[in-house]
């Protein structure tokens, strides 16, 4: 039994990753500049107090709690979360239908229901403190992982990790690639390997070269009726042009293959960084422009506490004044008696 579940969490740990704890580091930080003051508060209330409202703290929460050597006592127990890190679409159909890679009319067991599901629960008042706390950390990892165009991956090569060769000097797969190698080594070459530095240059980008796409990042389009702006299919559908296009094609253009061993290097690095780091940007974006809605519909629903609450007012006025009279006509009734009682006894005594 031991044995296979340590092959079962070997198999997790080969087939499923995620932009690397950097790269979901990165998307927490980009995101938590651009929420506005209240949103900073709502973060701060619904992340553990020992983060101190920072989201990149718990950024790659989801990942860590899938694996025994992250999480040893009881990483059986979030297996079910496994498959809402990713989709997967048939090979080279370049585009993304809900109910045909993602069940939507059944489980809808993949990123784009787990980020509805989750903006859903993170806006439900009802929902108790534990609950959103959840869901807003699922929510800021797989509003990370679904900007990984391989996690919008071909199921016939599971988003790249059984395409396997060598970029640079690593015996790797594409997936790892996409997660991880290529940021690693832009960090490496050209920030000091400071994520720091990194993250700082991504905000500059983001404030000039970026500018003017902010406000489109933001929105969905409007074939996405998607909840709360997480515009999740627009977001795959994002992921699937850039696999069909760049991420599954070679130096030479040539088609990945499962079965031929691949060798990439600089003309790849260099022709993919660029969207390597828009996507991170677009994710920060909006990550923080999801957050910034739910905040904002709180805030407008709280409004119409008001009136609920003068009319529990009015209510507890109106108790309190039928209170007072009771308590006036039994003092008055009281008097009334004590009055007749004199009477009686100076009538008493003067009869005796
Ligand atoms: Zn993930």
């Amino acid at each position: 039994m031991l044995f296979a579940l340590f092959i079962l969490s070997s198999l997790y740990v080969s087939i499923v990753n995620s932009w690397g704890p950097t790269g979901h580091s990165l998307v927490a930080k980009i995101a938590q500049s651009m929420l506005t003051s209240n949103s900073k508060k709502f973060v701060q209330d619904h992340l553990p107090w020992y983060t101190n409202g920072d989201l990149s703290m718990l950024a790659s929460w989801p990942d860590t709690i899938l694996y025994p050597d992250t999480n040893p006592v009881d990483y059986l127990n979030w297996q079910w979360s496994l498959k809402l890190h990713f989709v997967n679409t048939p090979d080279w159909i370049c585009n993304y239908d809900r109910n045909r890679d993602c069940d939507w009319t059944n489980e809808q067991r993949c990123v784009d229901g787990s980020i509805q599901n989750y903006t859903e629960r993170l806006a439900n008042t009802k929902q108790d403190s534990i609950q959103r706390q959840e869901a807003l950390k699922f929510l800021v990892h797989f509003i990370g992982d679904i900007h990984q165009p391989l996690h919008a991956g071909f199921s016939s090569d599971k988003g790249g990790n059984l395409i396997k060769g060598r970029f640079f000097d690593n015996t790797t797969n594409l997936h790892s690639i996409w997660d991880t190698l290529m940021i690693e080594r832009r960090i490496s070459l050209d920030f000091q390997s400071d994520s720091n530095k990194y993250y700082n240059y991504l905000l500059d980008i983001m404030h000039t070269t970026y500018m003017k796409n902010i406000s489109q990042w933001s929105k969905c389009p409007s074939s996405d009726e998607s909840k709360y702006l997480a515009c999740s299919t627009a977001w795959i559908n994002e992921d699937v042009a850039l696999n069909c296009a760049f991420v599954y094609r070679d130096e030479q253009d040539k088609p990945f293959s499962v079965s031929q061993q691949f060798q990439l290097g600089q003309i790849y690095y260099n022709t993919r960084i660029g969207i390597v780091e828009e996507r991170l940007l677009q994710s920060g974006v909006r990550l923080a422009a999801v957050i910034n809605k739910i905040v904002e519909l709180r805030k407008h629903n709280d409004k119409s506490c008001p009136g609920t609450v003068l009319i529990a007012i009015v209510l507890f006025l109106e108790v309190l004044l039928v209170l007072i009279c009771f308590i006036c006509y039994l003092i008055r009734r009281t008097f009334r008696r004590q009055s007749f009682g004199e009477t009686s006894d100076n009538y008493h005594v003067v009869k005796s």
